[in-house]
This record gives C-alpha cells, sequence and structure tokens, in this order.
C-alpha cells in the first residue's frame, strides 16, 4: 500500500535530502523511522502525503500515483491518509469540535454525520468533555490527542506522525503512543518519525534507518540503535 522505488529528493537550493530510497509498507504495519537530524525523515513522510514532490522514482500510497496525482486529485490522497505533527497545527480560534469537525465539512458532510463522528472520535482518544475548549487551555498532551482525533475522522488507511511525540514529557509521550498503538491494532498502517529511543527499544516494531538520504537499516522488531 506503501511502495516507493528509487526516490530522489533535491530541494531547489540543491541539497539533496533522498537518495534512492525504496521501499514497501503493507497494510496494517507499524513502522518507526529513525535517523539523526537532517538525515530526511521529513522529506520521507512529507512525499507520502504530497507536501513535497520526488525529483525523481516512483511512490505508490494507497493506489495513488504520487507523480501523476493531479492537484484536483490531491485531497483524495489526504483523505485517506491521517497526518499528526510535532507541533499539533491546531487551528487556534476554533474549539476542540471545530478542529475535528472541519476535516469532514470540506468533504460536504452532513451536519448529522459530522456531529456523530466527532462525537465518536473524541470519545475514541478520551476528550468528549473537552469538545468546546480551544487549543490553549489545553496540555501538551490533549493538543495532541485532539490532532489524533483530526487525523482519523476520514477513516484514513494510513496514519502518518512526524515526531508526534517531540514536545511531550515522557509520561504523556507514553500515552499518546498508546494511542498510536490502538490506531494500529483497529488494522490502519501507522508510519512514524521519532527521536524517542526508549519508545521504539520498549515497543519493537518495524524500524526503518535514514542516515544521509539512504535506508542503512529495516528490521522487523527493530531497535533505536545509533547515539543522539
Ligand atoms: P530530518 O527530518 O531527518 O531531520 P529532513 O528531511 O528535514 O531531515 O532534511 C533532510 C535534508 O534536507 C537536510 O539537509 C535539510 O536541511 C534539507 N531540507 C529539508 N527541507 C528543505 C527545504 N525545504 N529546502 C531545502 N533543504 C531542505
Amino acid at each position: 500500500m506503501i511502495d516507493m522505488h528509487d526516490v530522489w529528493k533535491e530541494y531547489p537550493n540543491g541539497t539533496v535530502a533522498l537518495r534512492g530510497v525504496s521501499v514497501q509498507i503493507q497494510k496494517g504495519e507499524f513502522v518507526y523511522v529513525v535517523g539523526p537530524s537532517g538525515a530526511g525523515k521529513s522529506t520521507f513522510i512529507k512525499l507520502m502525503y504530497r507536501e513535497e514532490r520526488p525529483t525523481k522514482g516512483h511512490i505508490f500510497i494507497n493506489g495513488f500515483n504520487i507523480e501523476r496525482l493531479k492537484e484536483r486529485k490531491v485531497p483524495y490522497l489526504r483523505r485517506s491518509i491521517g497526518v499528526v505533527f510535532q507541533d499539533f497545527k491546531l487551528l487556534p480560534r476554533l474549539t476542540v469540535y471545530e478542529n475535528v469537525a472541519f476535516a469532514l465539512e470540506v468533504i460536504g458532510a452532513s451536519h448529522r454525520q459530522i456531529r456523530r463522528r466527532v462525537k465518536d472520535v473524541l470519545e475514541w482518544v478520551g476528550l468528549a468533555d473537552k469538545a468546546h475548549m480551544l487549543p490553549a487551555q489545553l496540555s501538551g498532551g490533549e493538543q495532541q490527542r485532539v490532532a489524533v482525533a483530526r487525523s482519523l475522522v476520514n477513516n484514513p488507511t494510513v496514519i502518518i506522525a512526524d515526531e508526534p511525540t517531540g514536545n511531550l514529557d515522557p509520561d504523556t509521550s507514553w500515552s499518546i503512543m498508546k494511542l498510536f498503538q490502538r490506531i494500529n491494532d483497529r488494522g490502519t498502517t501507522v508510519v512514524m518519525a521519532t527521536h524517542n529511543r526508549e519508545i521504539v527499544n520498549t515497543m519493537r516494531r518495524r524500524v526503518i534507518a535514514i542516515e544521509e538520504g539512504r535506508i542503512v537499516r529495516d528490521e522487523q522488531r527493530g531497535t533505536y540503535g545509533y547515539e543522539d
């Protein structure tokens, strides 16, 4: 369902961020992407939801051919993928409810569908009682739960997360990781770039290590495996 073949990414300033990356990720897998700062992890993640385009190579995500995808079809790709960021990226003037509902409004769901679906996902992440608060009234961990709820609201087959615990303390990081574990238990593929050594070494899953734009390791039940 995620298939990259000999993917290269050169940014306009000449920086080559990925150098011939080939990888396949099957439905239902849980994959950590690790590597030093500047290795190319974010670029790898951004190519999957077409925030960036490859300079060379082939990328298929959920049946979408990323190189050939027309601009007007990008929303269909994005609907099949949920994305979670380190800095949450919530809209500050919207309530928790509205932040989550927004993703459904843009696809033209009915009010009734929106109410039911938003209520369900907020319950699922344990925030039903905070629906009418603003992001600034929540802790970092709660804000990340809202972002996770938003990423799930369209029932995506893949969740992509770029350092989702990077701004959180260790206990909160664990609770967010348990949420991703539950998402994966439902059969949703999870691809997560992370610097969290303890989590990678405890919740053992497939580990793809990137260094200087190349995949240098790809192990089932792998470890973090390098010194920061
Ligand atoms: P990581 O997520 O592993 O820290 P990145 O994918 O963010 O790595 O970056 C890989 C390389 O690409 C780095 O050298 C970085 O400076 C460079 N880079 C990332 N984004 C851009 C950009 N928009 N323009 C130019 N260079 C970039």
